[in-house]
């Protein structure tokens, strides 16, 4: 479909302002942002204008009842300066099965791509070029009724913004094994990117930091037996021989990120079972000397080396000399998402907007 979005560009860029060696996550925005509004049937009201503040009312129903849901992703830009998308749709898709469990309209995945392929056009320049730094696009939807009473919104506001940004970890991160507080249930919104999930998380993952770990592993709700997932990523073990990550069951994420490292490593030609995995086996594993690397995947810290996994007052170490896999699956998917890897899969969606010259 043809969609018109208005498109207003900044006057005051903010672009001279930032240090691209030295941008802090989360923190620093470029100039545009998009905006569009669901009024009960439809999408209206497509626009790509200056970043601003926007006026809510206090009843704004997503404050109060928790009907939000994002996604985020990230661009990078070729060596010729073409803008490049890592798997749009797939996010588009995703945003889409969030949207329908938590009771929200779908977002055209066409309109998706357009308004991101758009806004990431006019936003170029703010693509860091420095290795393992990328534009991180947040889409997000939010329910906007101004009402009081559990019901769904009829009303909803989808907005997309786009922060550069540097490694979202600097180092590698320590993760306690969760045993008493859960993220998510068979039957739960675990596999929505539901914002709910992230306020709930961050009570246990701050008494997992006052413990001196960055983040928790979320195990299942009913024995605490199971791995589910870690913070915003899928978590992976590497055994001697095979690697083993939880299978998609419900209640974890379904990681783009995790998916696009899973067909890497079957083309290298490593077993890589998704399946239900104890945190018994991967004890067991480490006293064997068996357990050579466990890492986090997701799209804003991509591959995260995790030293150290804190489990029933003891603590598994895991040897830097060993990361070996981990390491060049963060190469290879860098490489790709930058086109200095030639992308035999179709993830990469380059950006090339046919400016128009009226205005
Ligand atoms: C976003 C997210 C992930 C990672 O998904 P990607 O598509 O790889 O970015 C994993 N777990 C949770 C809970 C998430 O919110």
């Amino acid at each position: 479909m043809d969609y018109k979005i208005s498109i207003e560009r900044t006057k005051h860029s903010r672009l001279a302002e930032v240090d691209f060696n030295n941008i802090p996550f989360g923190k620093v925005f470029a100039d545009h942002m998009f905006v569009a509004d669901f009024d009960g049937k439809q999408w209206n009201n497509f626009s790509i204008r200056p970043l601003e503040r926007l006026p809510f009312h206090p009843a704004t129903m997503a404050w109060h009842y928790g009907q939000a849901i994002f996604e985020g992703m990230k661009a990078s830009v070729s060596s010729e300066g073409i803008p490049l998308l890592f798997r749009p749709e797939d996010h588009a898709r995703r945003f889409n099965t969030s949207a329908q469990r938590m009771c929200m309209p779908a977002f055209p995945t066409d309109l998706f791509v357009e308004a991101l392929s758009r806004l990431v056009w006019l936003d170029r320049d703010w693509i860091p070029r420095n290795e393992e730094s990328a534009l991180y696009i947040r889409p997000v939807m939010m329910a906007t009724d101004e009402f009081v009473g559990v019901r769904s919104s009829d009303t909803f506001k989808m907005m997309i913004m786009n922060l550069p940004s540097g490694p979202y970890y600097a180092k590698p991160v320590s993760l306690l094994v969760e045993e008493k507080y859960v993220r998510a249930v068979d039957g739960g919104v675990g596999e929505a990117k539901a914002a709910g999930n992230y306020g709930a998380s961050l009570y246990p993952t701050k008494l997992a930091k006052e413990k001196g770990y960055d983040q928790v592993i979320w195990m299942d709700a009913h024995e605490f037996k199971y791995i589910q997932e870690v913070g915003t990523m899928n978590i992976f073990f590497v055994l001697k021989g095979r690697v083993v990550t939880p299978n998609l069951s419900g209640t974890i994420l379904k990681g783009i990120t995790r998916d696009s490292l899973i067909t890497l490593m079957r083309e290298k030609g490593y077993t890589v079972e998704e399946r239900p995995v104890t945190m018994e086996e991967i004890l067991a594993a480490y006293k064997k000397g068996d357990l050579l690397e466990a890492f986090g995947a997701g799209t804003a810290a991509v591959v995260a080396h995790v030293d150290r996994i804190g489990y029933k007052g003891e603590d598994l170490l895991l040897d830097q000399r060993n990361w070996e896999l981990s390491r060049s699956l963060k190469e290879e998917i860098n490489g790709i998402r930058s086109g200095r890897i030639q992308d035999r899969h179709g993830w990469i969606h380059p950006v090339i907007v046919e400016e128009s010259v009226a205005v």
